[in-house]
């Protein structure tokens, strides 16, 4: 319910330290700020070794749900 309207990202496709462009309005989010200036939280699912799965967020800008995939590649920081 409600997630017809989200719009997906791997954080594998991405180069860098995880900060990606919002598919919607090209604001820069990085999953590491945890102020919610660019974003706000909604979701967080998990392995079952509590490790993250994916996560749900809102971009503030343009108020799109954007759900985050691929978090495996930040674990090793
Ligand atoms: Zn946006």
């Amino acid at each position: 319910m409600g997630q017809m309207m989200a719009l997906k990202v791997d954080l594998k496709s991405i180069e860098g330290e995880g900060d990606f462009p919002c598919p919607s309005c090209g604001t820069i989010i990085s999953p590491d700020d945890e102020s919610e200036k660019t974003y706000k939280i909604m979701d967080i699912e998990t392995f079952d070794d509590g490790s993250l799965k994916t996560l749900t967020i809102i971009c503030k800008k343009c108020r799109k749900t954007i759900i985050l995939e691929g978090f495996e590649l930040l674990k090793n920081e």
